[in-house]
């Protein structure tokens, strides 16, 4: 069989020339000679693949049950789309150049499948795991309703609080996993990476440290650099960027680590379908453009508006006050990104005001898209956490989220203090 789109090179760049990410995100995963010219990657939507052989048949199944390993430049038949298909390749190769120290991927078909799929693969019951708090209100549900009932060990530890990080992962027997999530959501804030991985990788039985990097990431945070192990990503929001698809990818120094998580996701059934690997690797050679515009936007915005009289508290990175903070901002942020929050005076009610009152900006859940969005995480996205957690992590009743779009940031900023002004 041809290996129809298959290519691990570039194939317009002379040999022995490594290219840039923003150009490796073109080039690399796809051949049109191999596709009768086809510029873009056609749509392989067949749910099976008709083997060369019997052998080969044979050969494919040893090495997708991890039986044999693929000998080098080994060409190996496809076998059935939950495994993999066409378009899943070429979206984990073009997608790696994006993420500095990454040598493989997997993709999901959402962020949560993601997320899910590492805590089942690395988390055996009776195995312990150690998780930043406030964490997405997804996450937050899958640790409490289904992994902690299926006997793991949870121990939530508050973002920011680097030496309490380091404190718990010294001392927790059993330690699998750390999950970060930095900047958290919906409050911004950051956990020290590097200080959490050298305190992971002190321990005997190296505990793996993977990063939630969905607000900051792939452009303005990479958390290879600092030593983490595996990199995770909603790829519904800045990576497909336009509000209309579901996706999650997972990034990691360890090919091998990356395959055991590709095993689990044949089981559990959650690749990432042939139509949006297509859609999503369309959107990858933009990410770098939206997000610098979208971080641009929102800076101008919350600077502008971190003084107004309704305004109680704005929470952006560049506004920071925390002297920790700030010290983990600038060790590992290369831009301040483009959501902001901020509590108005007077709590739940001005907050609803406020949303209504909103012309451009529109009142959803979600972030990352080119568009707008504003939402009240106490009453939706955080709902699920306790008074006590709500106010612990300060997402308070008059707290607004806005994810900055890449609409003139003069209208954006005039919509605000229009409804500002009024509430
Ligand atoms: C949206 C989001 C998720 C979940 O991703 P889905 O694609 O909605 O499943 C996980 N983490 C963060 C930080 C998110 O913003």
């Amino acid at each position: 069989m041809a290996p129809y789109h298959r290519t691990k090179t570039p194939y317009v760049v002379r040999p022995g020339s490594a290219v840039r990410p923003g150009t490796a995100v073109l080039t690399r995963g796809f051949d049109p000679r191999l596709s009768v010219g086809s510029a873009r990657p056609a749509v392989f939507r067949s749910s099976t693949y008709v083997f060369s052989s019997p052998e080969a048949a044979e050969r494919a199944f040893a090495i997708a049950l991890g039986r044999s390993r693929p000998a080098e430049g080994e060409n190996v038949d496809l076998i059935y789309s939950r495994l993999s298909h066409p378009n899943a390749e070429i979206l984990e190769d073009q997608i790696v150049p994006l993420e500095p120290g990454a040598q493989a991927a997997a993709v999901f078909n959402s962020g949560m499948a993601a997320i899910s799929t590492l805590f089942f693969t690395l988390c055996p019951p009776g195995s312990a795991f150690i998780y930043s708090t406030p964490i997405y209100g997804g996450t937050q549900h899958l640790i409490h309703q289904m992994l902690e009932p299926l006997g793991m060990k949870a121990i939530g530890v508050g973002a920011g609080d680097t030496a309490g990080m380091r404190a718990a992962i010294a001392t927790t027997p059993n330690l699998r996993l750390v999950f970060l999530e930095t900047p958290s959501n919906p409050t911004l804030v950051m956990c020290d990476i590097a200080s959490a991985a050298q305190a992971a990788q002190a321990r005997a039985d190296h505990p793996l440290v993977a990063v939630d990097n969905t607000f900051l990431g792939p452009c303005f945070q990479h958390p290879l650099g600092h030593r983490a192990d595996l990199v995770l990503y909603s790829a519904t929001k800045y990576l497909a960027g336009n509000s209309d698809m579901l996706g999650g990818v997972i990034l990691g120094r360890d090919p091998d680590l990356i395959t055991s998580l590709r095993g689990t996701r044949a089981i559990l059934g959650n690749i990432l379908q042939p139509d949006e690997c297509w859609m999503l690797d369309s959107r990858l050679p933009t990410v770098e453009l939206r997000m610098s515009r979208q971080s641009k936007n929102a800076q101008r915005i919350a600077e502008a508006l971190a003084n107004h009289p309704k305004i109680a508290r704005m929470i952006y990175p560049t506004l920071f006050e925390d002297p920790e903070q700030i010290r983990i901002r600038d060790l590992q942020c290369r831009f301040p990104g483009a959501i902001f929050s901020f509590e108005v005076h007077g709590g739940k009610r001005v907050a609803f005001d406020f949303l209504r009152r909103l012309r451009i900006a529109r009142n959803a859940v979600s972030l990352g898209g080119v568009e707008t969005l504003a939402c009240h995480p106490a009453t939706t996205t955080h709902s699920e956490m306790s008074p006590d957690e709500l106010s612990r992590t300060n997402v308070s009743d008059a707290l607004i989220r806005i994810s900055v779009g890449v609409e003139d940031w003069r209208d954006l900023l005039s919509d605000f203090k229009t409804a500002l002004d009024a509430i």
